[in-house]
């Protein structure tokens, strides 16, 4: 089996607190997968070392077999969507999305035929021209989203890509995320806290707790068979049942 990321032994300290203990984690191409864990559990420490913004203390981060830990983020090509957006404030829709191609020195028809594709993939095409102050927080995302999609690269990181909307908002955007990343087969790594979330989008889902992995396996591997009292009872708490039929977590109000 090849594997599109691995990490390997990855250790973290932060002021002498231990926050990741040896993280070991392997990412199929084309999968969509979630890192799952209460917060202050080390996720968004996971994600910016797997794009270099941050040093491992030990252990290796593997990109298509190929070690990137001593790799300058910029090199490592790996989209990530941070958790509070990052969107540049003075630039509108069009320029916040193309802004990545821009900076890989594309002709200008190419990204024009990109950007038309992705604002039509994420249903945005209508909020082209908009200034980033003027759009809700689902527009926001969607936009964040197409920012990272556009650069056509074999996987994204997401960080808690839903919190802050509301319910309906961000069960649309899931459903969209995921018919999009299946489309263009392209990997998803997102984290989150959120058990229903992760249980709805994810092919496997990745239980962090004290710095571990304390399980790594399907949704339903993890809700039937929890290997330890603390992922029995943080999975618990999510109000989902697998259908008989297709084993997709749904939410139990969903029916
Ligand atoms: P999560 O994303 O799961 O909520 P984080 O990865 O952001 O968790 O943080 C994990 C722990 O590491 C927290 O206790 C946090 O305070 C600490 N931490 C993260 N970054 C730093 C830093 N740059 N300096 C000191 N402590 C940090
Ligand atoms: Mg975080």
């Amino acid at each position: 089996m090849s594997f599109i990321l691995s990490l390997q032994n990855i250790s973290k300290s932060f002021t002498g607190k231990q926050v990741l203990n040896r993280v070991c984690l392997d990412i199929e191409e084309g999968k969509f997968v979630t890192i799952l864990g209460p917060s202050g559990s080390g996720k968004t420490t996971i994600l910016k070392i797997i794009t270099g913004v941050e040093n491992s203390d030990e252990g290796q981060v593997l990109f298509k077999g190929n070690d990137i830990t001593e790799l300058e983020p910029q090199e490592r090509r790996i989209p990530m969507v941070w958790q509070n957006l990052a969107l540049f404030p003075h630039l509108d829709v069009e320029k916040n999305i193309i802004f990545g191609l821009k900076l890989r020195s594309l002709g200008d028809d190419e990204i024009k035929s990109k950007l038309v594709t992705m604002l039509d993939l994420l249903s945005i095409s209508h909020l082209r021209g908009r200034d980033i102050h003027s759009l809700s927080g689902g527009e926001r995302q969607r936009v964040a989203l197409a920012r990272a999609i556009i650069l056509n690269e074999p996987i994204i990181l997401l960080d808690e890509p839903f919190t802050g909307l509301d319910y309906d908002t961000a069960a649309k955007i899931q459903l969209e995320l995921k018919k999009v990343q299946r489309e263009l087969s392209i990997t998803i790594l997102m984290v989150t806290h959120h058990q229903y979330e992760a249980s709805v989008l994810s092919d496997k889902i990745a239980i962090l707790h004290e710095g571990i992995i304390q399980q790594y396996g399907t949704p339903q591997d993890i809700a039937t068979n929890p290997k330890n009292t603390f992922v029995e009872n943080f999975v618990k708490k999510a109000d989902i049942f697998f259908h008989p039929e297709d084993g997709q977590a749904r939410r139990r109000a969903d029916g």
